[in-house]
């Protein structure tokens, strides 16, 4: 008798250390399945990132975008949405493809703003003498023209003259800034830098 009462707790036991290890077997490959969508996650947003899945041309614009103020939005042109903006109006400062631009004067305009450029009267606003001991003062022409543009909507288009010293032997770069006729005054208080 006591024999096998010794013999039923023993067998008793083996079979709570088999429940048991089963448990716990089942309690880590839980674990285990719980800790594994969160490591398989952060590759699949990588890959899900959309800089990867463009175009080389919009990659390149997105590598650009990283070094300047502008906005994402100008990754396509406006009117292509499949299309990379390439080319940057000189008007609205937004990017076109390449079909969507007109130049004049070297500079692009979009359609919008080669209409605009056509029909009004320009006069010049100012002009910056880029120079090497402030090369940044260029750039900030530039941010305050598109700032005045994006808040008043004043509309100006800058031209970039050159002139060569020949006695110093170098290139001077001129900034010259242009207006419409009526917005001259406005402007050349809103541009200063
Ligand atoms: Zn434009
Ligand atoms: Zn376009």
């Amino acid at each position: 008798m006591e024999t096998t009462l010794l013999v039923s707790v023993i067998l008793l036991n083996v079979v709570l250390l088999l429940v048991l290890g089963f448990l716990g077997f089942l309690i880590y490959k839980l674990l285990k399945d719980r800790q594994t969508p969160t490591t398989q996650a952060a590759p699949t947003t990588t890959a899900n990132k959309p800089e990867n899945n463009y175009h080389p041309e919009i990659q390149k614009r997105l590598e650009e975008l990283k070094f300047s103020k502008v906005t994402t939005e100008n990754i396509f042109c406006p009117y292509h949405p499949e299309e990379a903006g390439e080319v940057q109006c000189g008007i609205c400062h937004k990017y076109f493809c390449a079909r969507c631009v007109r130049p004049m004067k070297s500079i692009y305009f979009c359609k919008e703003h080669m209409a605009l450029f056509l029909r009004s009267q320009w006069q010049e606003v100012l002009t910056l003498k880029t120079s090497s001991e402030d090369p940044e003062a260029g750039v900030r022409l530039f941010e305050k023209k598109q700032e005045v543009f994006k808040e008043k909507q004043l509309p100006s288009y800058v031209e970039t003259h050159y002139k060569i010293d020949v006695e110093g032997d170098y290139i001077e770069t001129y900034l010259v800034v242009f207006a419409q006729e009526d917005q001259i005054d406005e402007m050349r208080e809103l541009l200063e830098i």
